[in-house]
């Protein structure tokens, strides 16, 4: 890999030093931003028609892959290559089906402000850039990401404060982008002391890819002003095993090492990881680098990425594949992002068979079938929302607070009368409104 990293150096700059390699601002100076240049640097050369529709495909969206990331694309096969497919730009991007949305999980419409998505009830993303050193073909931001022209301000950041800091009820914050590492180290310091002020906000969380794209933005000095603001949570975006090198591992472990808990959102790419095999190698590194596998996403249904998309059955294959066969911390939450903003739905494959009064049927991941007898009696405890009598003894002021269930959890609620959950503007629903009026 050395040997890459001098070639890409010396046709870069051939008077730049090898020691600019881990400089992340040499790096990101370096980007490579066009296909001449990527060609320069690869010896990849393109057929003039395909290099027609890659210029028009990055003026869709753009191009920027890191010195870093580019030296580990294997350029003897790159056509099959993981890193060449989350990089380069495809033609196939061009290729939007009816079923794709610009904004398939609907976050402009449970936006307040700009910047903030508020989708569940205790928390929000906050994006504080549009920007990233690369840009991940498979992205589902794309309709904002790499837009130069809307970069959040100093002005529009404030406004997303003030909106957390009004809204109580806001106890996670989950800076997002672009990528939020791409702000200087000043910048974020100044963010994260400002949401600190805020008494409701327990926890932040950090969306980055800088990890497994940029490792060299883990500094020391951006590790200790994020030590600063704890509780931190870091969460990266690793999809193949061979990302995790000596220098992501090295990323991480500064990160680690500074109490940050790590996680990490893969996305199921056709293609790039769509194998049993490959996903629970990657699974093994992760936990091995101290990163919790957290969620596997089934690829969103944004425009021009129907060629990255699987079955969803490919991923529940992969669940099959790691639930029982390995550790259980080592497993991440398969779930489908919702499209219309429903936000994660998980999925999994089946292991409840059957169920009777007090008994359920269950198999195991070897294909054991067994039965777990449940309780002949049991007293449920009665939930009327006054936690300070409850014989379950919660005894903290917190439980004071208001609850409001929603979803199928309304009707499970002990304190709620409601018997079902019925959409609105079915016939049927509309007769019913009709005969009330006529009455
Ligand atoms: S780093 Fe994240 S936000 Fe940026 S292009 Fe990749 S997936 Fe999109």
């Amino acid at each position: 890999m050395y040997g890459k990293q001098q070639e890409i150096i010396e046709k870069i700059n051939p008077r730049a030093l090898i020691s600019n390699w881990k400089n992340w601002k040499w790096q990101l100076k370096h980007c490579i931003r066009d296909i001449s240049t990527f060609e320069n640097l690869t010896g990849i050369k393109f057929e003039k028609s395909e290099r027609k529709l890659l210029e028009k495909t990055i003026a869709k969206f753009p191009l920027s892959i890191t010195p870093y990331y580019l030296s580990l694309i294997d350029t003897d096969d790159y056509r099959n290559d993981p890193f060449f497919k989350q990089s380069f730009p495809s033609p196939m991007e061009l290729i939007v089906d009816k079923y794709e949305m610009k904004d398939p999980l609907a976050e402009d419409k449970d936006s307040p402000v700009p910047g903030i998505i508020h989708r569940y009830p205790d928390r929000v993303l906050f994006h504080i850039s549009n920007i990233c050193s690369m840009y991940c073909r498979h992205c589902t931001r794309k309709r904002k990401v790499g837009d130069v022209d809307s970069i959040p301000d100093r002005v529009e950041i404030l406004k997303g404060i003030e909106y957390i800091n009004n809204t109580p009820a806001i106890r996670d914050v989950l800076l997002s982008g672009g990528d939020p590492l791409m702000l200087s180290d000043d910048y974020l310091d100044w963010i994260l002391t400002e949401l600190r002020k805020i008494p409701h906000v327990e926890v932040i969380r950090i969306g980055t890819r800088m990890p497994v794209v940029l490792p060299y933005r883990i500094t020391d000095e951006l590790v200790a002003v994020l030590k600063k603001h704890h509780p931190i949570w870091v969460n990266t975006h690793f999809n193949h095993p061979r990302a995790i090198t000596e220098s992501s591992k090295e990323a991480l472990k500064k990160l680690a090492d500074a109490g940050i808990p790590l996680g990490n959102q893969s996305v199921l790419l056709a293609g790039v990881n769509d194998c049993p095999r490959i996903m629970k190698k990657l699974v093994h590194k992760l936990v091995q680098n101290r990163v919790r596998p957290y969620y596997l996403y089934q690829c969103d249904l944004s425009e021009g990425l129907s060629h990255f998309r699987t079955p969803v059955g490919k991923g529940i294959e992969i669940m099959e594949s790691l639930i029982g066969h390995t550790s259980g911390f080592a497993v991440p939450t398969y779930v489908i992002d919702a499209p219309g903003g429903g936000g994660k739905i998980p999925v999994m494959p089946n292991y409840l068979i059957s169920w009777s009064t007090n008994k359920v049927v269950l198999r195991n991941y070897e294909g054991i079938i067994t039965t777990y007898k449940e309780p002949d009696s049991y007293e449920p405890v009665f939930c009327d929302r006054n936690c300070q009598d409850c014989k379950l003894q919660l005894k903290l002021n917190e439980a004071e607070e208001k609850i409001k269930a929603v979803g199928v959890a309304k009707l499970l609620d002990d304190f709620d009368d409601t018997i079902s959950l019925i959409p609105e503007n079915t016939d049927r629903m509309e007769r019913r409104a009709d005969r009330r009026d006529d009455e």
